[in-house]
């Protein structure tokens, strides 16, 4: 996707994958994490200069919120990256000790 505000693109998890382009290409209406808290700061920071203490500490939670599930997309993407560098790893090591295999056979 790529974000409506800053036009840098992001994956399903929310991390920023490249820099925008240098053309103008049409966007759609998604918002990088990075914008939405820049968002949700400013919705706090106007809260709390109009004295709506109230009204800032729900905005506040809304962006801890955001927060938490991009550190759990974030996580669930890492696990799924570990156990496919693990699986690899495991078939490297059964493909070399199998190769070994051969070649005492082979002597
Ligand atoms: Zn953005």
């Amino acid at each position: 996707m790529q974000c409506a505000w800053c036009r840098r693109f992001f994956d399903a998890d929310g991390c920023i994958v490249r820099a925008a382009p240098a053309s103008d290409l049409p966007i759609n209406h998604g918002i990088c994490y990075a914008c939405l808290d820049t968002m949700l700061r400013a919705e706090v920071d106007r809260h709390r200069r109009a004295g709506d203490f109230r009204a800032a500490l729900a905005a506040e939670s809304d962006r801890l919120r955001t927060y938490t599930r991009l550190i759990h997309a974030r996580y669930v993407a890492t696990r799924r990256r570990v156990t496919a560098i693990h699986e690899r790893t495991r078939q490297a090591v059964a493909q070399s000790r199998a190769i070994r295999e051969a070649g005492r056979r082979a002597r």
